[in-house]
C-alpha cells in the first residue's frame, strides 16, 4: 500500500518510520522495515498500526544507510508479521504494492526450483523471483530486468540487495512510484508526501519506468530498458 525508501548518509531507520506515518492516511494493516547492515540485511515487522512497529524497534537496535520500508494492506495472505513486507530472501529484501497476478505460475515454477516460501503472499513470489535470477549469476540489474519481463499485474516494487550498499531498484506498473533527490542522499516514495521532509526535488516514474538508484543519482529505463530522461520537479509540499 504504502513505499518509502532511502539510499542515505547517515541511520535511515528515523527516516523510514516518518515515512511510514506520512502514509498512514492510505490504510493499513501492518508495516515493516528492512536496513543493509555490514552482514546482510535485518529487518523488522509488526502486525497493526505503526505504534507497534515502533514497539518493536524501540530498543531493538535496527540500524542501516539504506533501508526500505512498506504499509501493507493485505490482498494475498491474511494480515499477519510474516506476511507483513519487506520480503526477504537470502539475497534481497522487497516492498511492494498492488498484486502479482501470475504469482501461482512462478510460484510452481520456482518450488520446482527448490525455492520456498514462508509467507502466503503473491509479494514472496516476486522476491524470490528475482533471487533466482541472482542465485543463476545476473547482476542485480539484470535480474530485475528479467523479472519485470516475467511479473503481471499492477504493482510498484523497491528492492535492496544484500552486499551491495548504494544500490536501490524500484519499479513502477499501473502503482505510482517517485523518486527524491537529496545532496548524496537519494529516496523512493510511493507518493511525493511521504518524500516531502526529505526533499522537494521529484521525478515520477511512468507506467512500466524502473530505476536505478546510489547515492548518486538515479538512472531510469522505460520498459524495453532502454535508458530514458525523466523530469526533476520542484514540489511545494511543506515538510
Ligand atoms: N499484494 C500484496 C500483499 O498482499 C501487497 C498489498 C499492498 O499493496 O499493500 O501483501
Amino acid at each position: 500500500c504504502g513505499i518509502i525508501g532511502v539510499l542515505g548518509k547517515q541511520d535511515v531507520v528515523p527516516s523510514l518510520v516518518d515515512g511510514l506515518k506520512r502514509l498512514e492516511y492510505r490504510g493499513y494493516d501492518s508495516a515493516g522495515i528492512a536496513t543493509l547492515t555490514s552482514d546482510g540485511i535485518d529487518r523488522r515487522r509488526a502486525e497493526g498500526k505503526l505504534v507497534n512497529l515502533e514497539a518493536v524497534l524501540d530498543g531493538n537496535n535496527l540500524s542501516g544507510l539504506a533501508g526500505i520500508g512498506h504499509t501493507r494492506w493485505a490482498t494475498h495472505g491474511v494480515p499477519n508479521e510474516t506476511n507483513a513486507h519487506p520480503h526477504m530472501t537470502t539475497q534481497i529484501a522487497l516492498v511492494h504494492n498492488g498484486i502479482i497476478e501470475n504469482y501461482r505460475e512462478l510460484a510452481e515454477e520456482l518450488v520446482a526450483k527448490g525455492y520456498a516460501f514462508e509467507s502466503e503472499t503473491d509479494t514472496e513470489i516476486a522476491a524470490q523471483l528475482i533471487s533466482s535470477y541472482l542465485d543463476d549469476g545476473a547482476s542485480p540489474k539484470d535480474a530485475m530486468a528479467q523479472s519485470l519481463q516475467r511479473l503481471q499485474g499492477a504493482f510498484s516494487i523497491a528492492v535492496i540487495f544484500k552486499k551491495h550498499d548504494d544500490l536501490m531498484i524500484g519499479a513502477r506498473r499501473g502503482a505510482p512510484l517517485a523518486v527524491g533527490w537529496g545532496k548524496g542522499e537519494m529516496f523512493l516514495g510511493s507518493d511525493a508526501l511521504a518524500l516531502a521532509p526529505l526533499t522537494s526535488s521529484i521525478s515520477y516514474l511512468e507506467e512500466d519506468d524502473w530505476v536505478v538508484l546510489t547515492r548518486d543519482g538515479a538512472v531510469f529505463y522505460d520498459k524495453n530498458n532502454q535508458e530514458v530522461t525523466r523530469e526533476v520537479k520542484q514540489t511545494q509540499l511543506s515538510g
